[in-house]
């Protein structure tokens, strides 16, 4: 049977080298050498994982060291990503956040039983757990003076345009309420330290607050996700009743570019540097003390090169302040610099690539408006 083998093997790779299966199916990594047998697709190591733990759906074997038999060759052959997006993908509310194998494992996890377990994007029109615009339940949110994580009732209104929680069960007023259009939620595993660790950031009187939430069930903290989603991009679609829906879309909230230590000085650039956690979000720079605080103890909006904004390597020759970490950087403003140092230079690499992006882009109407209201309030 050596030639039906051989046959095979030829038939396999020649489908794996198809266009339409150069990245994962389902995070769209470059390459994938794994394959869903009962699907059609091609996928990652990582993806395949996660189809794994769904093995009445799918089936999956590695395509560099399993054995292949015909049947299952042919199914590849008649089916691939290109015929699996188009049944599994379908219908994708546009506001959905589809992951990719950059994001966390819950989003991923998610995604990937949303696709071909749940079939939530085969129909058209279907109500889904975060496309009617209201959404009640508990989750789990962290104190701010102790780091304690406790119960809450959160209540998101499309109508009331609001994400709200309430700090009692049974309490009529809400601690606090949100708008929905200064929200950015962001997975934070890591600095949360729950796989489902989900970070709410939002404005209050043009200032950053964080709150840090989990739920134990990742389904139902990616519905929240989305669900949120879905409300901000309903109220966009309203306030901008011109704007086309993937000009909405872009409006939408978004991962934060970078996050991590770096040293800073103050105005004067005389006193000692000290470590603080920066988060860049979009143009809004944000320092904190600890990475879990609930307000940044100062922002730096980080306009356009036309507007008169840029990043260079090094600090300004004659930095007096003293500092541990040798790879510095400067952001240059209208009104001053800013010295920061990093602990490697990789790192300080990073953040240079990060701060470019926003840099070379052109600010729109709305960042005018946030520049502006930075400089009064400054
Ligand atoms: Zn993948």
């Amino acid at each position: 049977m050596a030639g039906t083998d051989d046959k095979n093997t030829k038939t396999l790779r020649e489908v794996w080298r198809r266009a339409e299966n150069a990245l994962c199916a389902d995070c769209e990594k470059p390459d994938p050498d794994w394959a869903s047998y009962t699907l059609g697709v091609f996928i990652c190591l990582n993806c395949s994982g996660i189809h794994r733990n769904i093995p009445n759906i799918s089936k999956v074997k590695s395509l560099r060291m399993d054995h292949w038999d015909e049947v299952q060759v042919q199914f590849l052959e008649q089916h691939g990503n290109a015929v699996a997006k188009a049944t599994y993908e379908a219908h994708i509310p546009i506001y959905y956040y589809q992951p990719t194998y950059a994001d966390c494992q819950a989003l991923r996890e998610q995604w990937i039983r949303a696709k071909y377990e749940r079939k939530e994007f085969t129909e058209p029109g279907r109500e889904l757990p975060y496309s009617n615009g209201l959404k009640e339940g508990i989750l789990w949110k962290r104190g701010r003076d102790n780091g304690q994580f406790l119960p809450r009732r959160f209540l998101l209104s499309e109508r009331e345009g609001c994400l709200k929680y309430f700090a009692k069960p049974d309490a009529k007023e809400p601690k606090i309420n949100i708008k929905i259009d200064t929200i950015n939620a962001t997975f934070q595993p890591v600095k949360i330290r729950n796989p489902n660790g989900l970070q709410i950031s939002y404005l209050k009187d043009n200032k950053t607050r964080n709150i840090f939430l989990y739920h134990e069930d990742g389904k139902e903290i990616v519905d929240w996700f989305n669900a949120i989603r879905a409300v901000q991009f309903h109220y966009l679609k309203v306030a901008f009743p011109i704007a086309g829906d993937s000009e909405i879309k872009s409006r939408l909230m978004q991962n934060f570019l970078k996050e991590g230590y770096m040293e800073k000085t103050g105005p004067k650039q005389r006193e000692a540097f000290k470590k603080r956690w920066f988060t860049l979000d979009r143009r809004r720079l944000m320092y904190f003390k600890d990475p879990l605080d609930a307000f940044a103890k100062g922002e730096v909006f980080v306009g356009s090169r036309k507007q008169g904004y840029s990043v260079n390597p090094g600090l300004p020759p004659g930095t007096q302040g003293s500092f541990s970490w040798q790879y510095g950087l400067t952001i240059v403003t209208p009104d001053r610099e800013y010295l920061f140092t990093c602990e490697t230079e990789s790192d300080q690499q990073d953040w240079i690539v990060a701060f470019s992006q926003v840099i070379e882009q052109p600010m729109t109407p709305q960042e005018y408006a946030i520049e502006a209201y930075f400089k009064l309030s400054s």
